[in-house]
Order: C-alpha cells, then structure tokens, then sequence
C-alpha cells in the first residue's frame, strides 16, 4: 500500500495486474496458470453468485453436483466436442504415488496406472448427458433444469488473473427438453438472465448476440453470448448459453417416450459464465486510484474512518458513531468502522480507495463538534460535509446513485466505441486508432473471417441480437451481406 498503481494510459495491463494484487482479490499460485482468491476477492464472487443464483431458481432451475472427472470415454462421445477441448485437458492416470527405489524422493508408481484415463472436467456436458440418460425417460420428466456450481480446467497457455486462468470457477446450466422450440427459448432465456445480472448488478453494459461458427462452443449448434467492452477498448466474452441441439442426448443415447408414446431424441442447453467475471468488473470501472465497484457486489459499502488522537478520541467517536451502524445495519447495509490504530487516516483512505469500497465516512474532532460527517464518495471521489442526521438517508442516495452512474458512465463509453465503417481501410484505421466494436458488413463465411483475423487480430465478437436488415458488402471480400456484425480485438 501507499505505492502508486501504473496508470492506465501507461500500460493497460500493468494496471490491471497491480490492482487485482493491491486490491487484495487475488494472487498468482504456485501452480502453473492457476490463481489464489484472496478474502476480498471472493466476498465480491460470492456476492455474484448469490445475485445469479437467485436469478436461476426464479427461472426454475436447481442446484445439483456431477463428477470433478470424466473418463476419457465420455469425454469422445461427441466428435465436436472432444475435438475442441482435446487440445486443453489435464489427465488423470496413475493413482498413486511411492519411494523411489534410488531415494531420490516420491514418483507415480507405474504399478498404479487407471485402466481408464480420467480428464478433469473442462466442461461437463458428457458426465451429465451420462447420467440424464437414466433421469429421463417420459416427457413428465422434462424439462429437466439444473445448474452446478464447479470448478473447471482448462490448459490455457496465456493466463491472466480473472480473465483466463487454467482452473477457473463458474457455473453450468445444463437443460434437456421434449422440444426444439423450447431449447431455443432456454438458451435465449439465460442470455437475458445474464445481461440482466450483467447490467443490474454489475453496472456492465453488454451485447446480446449470437457467435459465428468458429467462435462456436465445442459441440453446439447456436451460441448466444453477452460482450462487453474494456476500457483499453477490447471486447470480454462475459457468458455464453449453448442450443446443442439433440447432439449430446445422441451420443449418450437419452430418449424421452413422447405423449404418444413415441421415442424421440432429447434437446439440449448449457450456459455458463466464471469468474472472468471479475475481471470484467474491474476493467469496466476502475480508475488510477483502484478498484470501483457497483454498490451491490460490494462486500463493505460503507467503511467509516475516525480521525482522532489517543484513546479518549476515539472512544468519544466510537460512542457517537454506534447508532448509525447500528442503524444502516438494520436497513441491509454493510457498513465497517475501522478504528484499527496501527494505521492512520491517510493510509486507510488510500486502502479503501483501492478496494472500491462506495461510501466513505470520516469524523473527527471538529465533526463531532459540528455534528457532522464528511462524506466521500468512490466514483466520482467528491466530498462533503452532511449533517448527522441526513447521513443515512444520504448514504442510501448514494448507493443507488453510484449505481447508476457508473453504469451510465460505462454505457457512454461503450456506446461511443461502436463505430460503424464501410470498408477494410476504414475498418483497420478505426482499429488501429481507437479500437472498440466495429460494426462491419460480413459475408458469413469463415475464410472472410480468418482473413480479418489473421491480418488484424479482431475477431467477430458477435452478430448482435437486434442487428437491423441492411443491404451492404463485405468489408473485404466485396460479396452481399444482409447485416452488420461486431467486431473488436479481444480478451
Ligand atoms: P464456454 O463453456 O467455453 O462457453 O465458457 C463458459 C464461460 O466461461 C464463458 O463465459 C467464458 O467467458 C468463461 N471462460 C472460458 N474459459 C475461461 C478461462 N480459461 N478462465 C475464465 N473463464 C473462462
């Protein structure tokens, strides 16, 4: 603490990296691409699991728990899907360890080999699909709608903190229907339920759209997904909800009886967001002074720091300040009274200004005296001085103010980053000088795509949900396009 972060226009992920550490949420591990979450860190994930949560069970899903491993089997049921992930497995095969014979220390006794190799789950389509086959069996028994709160590996090669780790935290919704048409509505439902999370919790403006083939899931037929925009100007994938058709109940062979008593094969969903999450939290608000988070992910909203000399101060604070926490507690609010002495005002300002925390109260001598607070506030950093007797209600405008307003603040910027272009030229300049979403005619084939991608390293992030019918032509093949796609170079 006390160390300046790197600034943003300086060195955008220096930044980032600085402040995931300063900010106390999370650490490099000593394995390989895998994170520490520290206490602070995953207060703000267990406040999003929470709000998510509770969005899942109103749209009538529940909670269950499948297998950390996947028997090598399984995971090549569905050719796509063993395809995509293959590249990215950790691989179970021996079971246990012993001396070496030289004492040279501990090895994997070959003795112990598993007849069958186990992946940890990447992602758990295939131990679900395996065990769906003996839930379903009628129609009554659909649909079936669950979700598991896990942990997953994937053997990334790049890693950052949050935005892409090798062992990662999420939840996957896994859902089996009698109809085509109701899978659709699941997957685009759970695209809803996410931007709304996105928006209404986190404060981040997002893209509902649909993905291109290649940036398809491993084994889908549609993924919906939501995106969002840093503040470097790269697009995050946020989330994404798969249509997987009848693909998986082929491959494990899960028939539902219909109601004329006929075998048919079942429709599938999943959807997943992580804890990429709090990457995009804090890439979308932050500031050069630390974390800004939107008061209803916040763990302390309101910390208060009294200013005093010696004990008999801050016992006088302590006396005047305990009916207001006592009163903002009762209306749901967390509130932190740091009268710890080891450190002084100023360090601690410091400290809470990078934690983010919303609401920042201070009294002192002359406040007491005056029967005041000086009042601060994280988004904006401005400050004043509120009599005590309007400091609650004026910390309630607050919380739902900052809310708001760096959602407003967020969505301005996205909304400014969107730049429409007509050609390749224009389309690399805008890239080059500002980045964001490009929003670009796109013949439909993969070849254009990779073409783009591989001479400017955007991507389609995604063709929005509510792109508008237009006549126009590929950027850069030239051939007819009927809408507009999104672009950016991203996470
Ligand atoms: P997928 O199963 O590939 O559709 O991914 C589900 C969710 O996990 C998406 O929201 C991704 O953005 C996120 N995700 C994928 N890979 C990683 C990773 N290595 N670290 C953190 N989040 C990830």
């Amino acid at each position: 603490m006390g160390k300046k972060l790197t600034k943003r226009n300086e060195d955008y992920s220096k930044w980032y990296n600085e402040l995931v550490v300063g900010a106390d949420l999370a650490e490099n591990s000593g394995v390989r691409g895998c994170m520490v979450i520290k206490p602070y860190g995953y207060a703000i994930w267990e406040k999003m699991q929470a709000g998510l949560d509770k969005l899942f069970k109103d749209t009538g899903h529940e909670n269950a728990y499948f297998p950390l491993f996947i028997p090598k089997s399984y995971l090549s049921k569905e050719a796509a899907h063993v395809e995509g992930f293959a590249k990215e497995c950790a691989v179970v095969t021996h079971y246990r360890l012993k001396n070496a014979e030289d004492g040279s220390g501990i090895v994997v006794d070959p003795d112990a080999k598993l007849e069958e190799e186990l992946i940890v789950r990447p992602t758990s389509e295939t131990i679900i699909w395996d065990t769906y086959r003996k839930w379903i069996q009628s129609y009554r028994d659909l649909p079936l709608l669950i979700n598991q709160w896990a942990n997953v590996v994937r053997w990334e090669m790049r890693t950052r903190l949050f935005l892409r780790t090798a062992e990662f935290l999420w939840q996957e919704g896994h859902t089996a229907h009698a109809t085509e048409k109701e899978a659709i509505e699941e997957a685009e439902q759970m695209m809803n339920v996410y931007a709304e999370f996105a928006e209404e919790h986190m404060a981040v403006p997002v893209i509902k759209g649909l993905k291109t083939e290649s940036e398809r899931f491993a084994g889908a037929i549609e993924t919906y997904c939501i995106e969002a925009l840093m503040q470097d100007g790269k697009a995050l994938q946020a989330g994404t909800s798969h249509f997987l058709g009848q693909n998986f109940a082929k491959a494990f062979d899960v028939k539902f009886a219909n109601k004329e008593g006929k075998q048919e094969h079942v429709w599938a969903t999943s959807w997943g967001v992580s804890t990429r999450l709090m990457g995009a939290l804090i890439m979308t608000h932050s500031d050069d002074n630390g974390l800004v988070l939107p008061p209803k992910l916040a763990p302390i909203q309101v910390v208060i720091v009294p200013i005093y000399k010696g004990e008999e101060q801050l016992g006088t604070i302590s006396d005047s300040v305990k009916p207001l926490l006592k009163e903002l507690r009762s209306k749901g609010i967390s509130v932190k009274f740091d009268n710890r002495d080891t450190h002084k005002p100023g360090f601690k300002f410091n400290e809470y200004e990078l934690k983010g925390v919303p609401v920042r109260l201070a009294i002192g001598q002359r406040d007491l005296a005056n029967g005041t607070y000086e009042v601060a506030r994280r988004d904006t950093l401005e400050k004043e001085t509120v009599p005590a007797n309007e400091v609650v209600s004026k910390i309630e405008f607050l919380l739902e103010d900052i809310q708001k307003n760096i959602f407003k603040k967020a969505n301005t910027y996205t909304q400014d980053n969107i730049t429409e272009v007509n050609s390749y030229e224009e389309f690399k300049e805008v890239l080059e000088a500002k980045g964001g979403f490009i929003s670009a005619h796109w013949d439909g084939t993969i070849a254009s795509e990779n073409k783009i991608k591989e001479e400017t390293k955007a991507t389609i992030r995604c063709i929005p949900i509510d792109a508008k019918e237009e006549e126009g032509s590929c950027i850069i093949s030239g051939e007819k396009s009927s809408k507009r796609v999104l672009f950016a170079k991203a996470y």
